[in-house]
């Protein structure tokens, strides 16, 4: 008999392996917890919740995660149907009584006929047999050792450090040029890859001044080893000296301000696409660990970005996660070894929703690959469909960092009439959404 084996019982493991089981496929979810711990899990159970308890914004016509929360809940998700059973007030947010929450979605998996339990440690990648890797940000140290062996080192990362990314539209673009540095590049595409925005001498000491007086996040007790390699954030930078940054990631070297070709800059800070799309723009090397009221403030000092809107503010964590882009097929199946797939936040997406939303994807594609069927990927117009393009084709491969759902990874439809039009925009986004997610649906019933 065919057995599908999902190591990892966290948000993405419990979800995938929900779906494969509700699809008639036997499954062994094999856990490490309570025998083996992280530094941020607690407890024994499924699907603990290991920081803050909200699945973010709860509302499906004008929110991409809250279109994700539709969805999983279209397609019978548990994770989605026991966060409802468990939510406690909290405005437009769905937020979770974590523990009952984990006790239940336990409980549920333990009940099922066709799903079993082992707990214990994987250490090696599996030579045969069908399985998903659901191990998350903390996964452990001696499987992620044997996924590093099999994938090489540059594939596989155990800190994120996440720059702010800006949605390309709200840059204003009478203020910011479209140049690489040194108009470096092969194709016109490439030698105006980024967008460059000036500051003048008074504009970086306040931009200075305001980094040294943000708030910032501490890392959690046990979380920091083997953090620092190139990836310091901005405002220890700026700690550090006044002028590093203008010698660092602001150096104004190279560049020419299009509008004022005989200014010369301070400093400049530049944009580098960050999706295929071009609806995404990251702040080079401005990962930080600045609370994000800080940063959307200290951001919006600079010029051009006064009125920018964020698709995703920076972070730096612990997070074990694979370059997928290269890694894995669109059915999440790791290249070199088919027989295994990656989902949740090992995959390169960031939050406790999106994590479960990729393992029900690869839940439902295991279990109809296990059962002789082909299951492709939900369209790219849906929440999940833009996830998944965007983590295993859609995002730059080289500079891939995990990434929370939003509408700069869909498909774009035409704005009109400012803010108030984007409003408009984001209902028909979803509209679109859930009719496309309906027919992938129905596709497999
Ligand atoms: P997890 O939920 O972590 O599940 C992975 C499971 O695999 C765990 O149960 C683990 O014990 C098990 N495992 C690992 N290695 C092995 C192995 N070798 N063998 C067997 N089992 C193994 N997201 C948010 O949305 N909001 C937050 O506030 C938030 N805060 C976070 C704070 C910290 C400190 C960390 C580390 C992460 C945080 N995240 C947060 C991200 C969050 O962890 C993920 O979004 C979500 O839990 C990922 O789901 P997952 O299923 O991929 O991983």
């Amino acid at each position: 008999e065919r057995i599908l084996h999902i190591v990892g019982g966290g948000m993405a493991g419990s979800e995938a392996a929900w779906q494969a089981a509700e699809a008639g496929c036997r499954v062994v979810i094999h856990e490490m917890r309570p025998k083996v711990g992280t530094f941020a899990h607690r407890t024994g159970d499924f699907a603990e919740m290991v920081c803050s308890n909200s699945f973010r914004s709860d509302d499906d016509e004008r929110n991409a995660v809250g279109l994700l929360h539709w969805e999983m809940g279209a397609a019978g998700g548990l994770i989605m149907r026991t966060a409802r059973e468990h939510k406690l007030p909290a405005g437009g947010a769905l937020a979770v009584d974590r523990d009952p929450f984990a006790a239940a979605v336990t409980a549920r998996l333990k009940a099922h006929p066709l799903i079993s339990t082992s707990y214990e440690e994987v250490t090696e990648l599996p030579d045969d047999g069908h399985w998903i890797l659901a191990t998350g940000p903390l996964t452990s140290p001696a499987l992620a050792e044997s996924i590093r062996t099999a994938t090489g080192a540059e594939s596989l990362a155990f800190f994120d450090a996440i720059a702010p990314i800006v949605y390309a539209e709200t840059v204003d673009m009478s203020v910011a040029w479209r140049q690489s540095r040194y108009d470096k590049g092969e194709t016109e595409e490439e030698r105006t890859a980024y967008l460059n925005c000036p500051m003048d001498r008074a504009q970086y000491e306040a931009f200075i001044d305001a980094l040294l007086a943000a708030d910032k996040t501490e890392f959690h007790e046990g979380e920091t080893a083997g953090y620092f390699d190139g990836c310091l954030p901005i405002e220890v930078m700026a700690e550090r000296g006044r002028e590093t940054l203008r010698h660092g990631p602001m150096k104004p070297v190279g560049l020419t301000n299009a509008h004022r070709p005989g200014d010369k800059p301070y400093a400049v800070v530049q944009l580098r696409r960050d999706n295929k799309l071009g609806t995404l723009y990251n702040i080079v090397g401005f990962q930080t660990k600045m609370k994000y009221g800080a940063q959307t403030s200290v951001f919006k000092m600079i010029p051009g970005l006064e009125n920018a809107s964020f698709a995703r503010l920076g972070g730096i964590h612990r997070n074990t996660f694979i370059n997928s882009p290269t890694l894995l097929d669109d059915r999440m199946r790791l290249r070199s070894r088919p027989h295994i797939r990656f989902a949740g936040q090992v995959t390169g997406v960031e939050g406790y929703v999106e994590s479960a939303a990729m393992g029900l994807l690869a839940g439902r594609m295991a279990a109809a690959e296990l059962a002789g069927r082909d299951l492709p990927p939900p369209p790219p117009e849906t929440a999940m469909g833009a996830l998944i393009t965007h983590i295993t084709g859609g995002a730059e491969a080289k500079t891939f960092q995990p990434m929370n759902v939003n509408f700069g990874l869909f498909p774009p439809i035409d704005a009109k009439g400012g803010r108030k039009g984007r409003k408009d925009r984001y209902k028909a986004y979803t509209d679109r959404a859930k009719e496309a997610f309906a027919g992938w649906l129905a596709g497999q019933a």
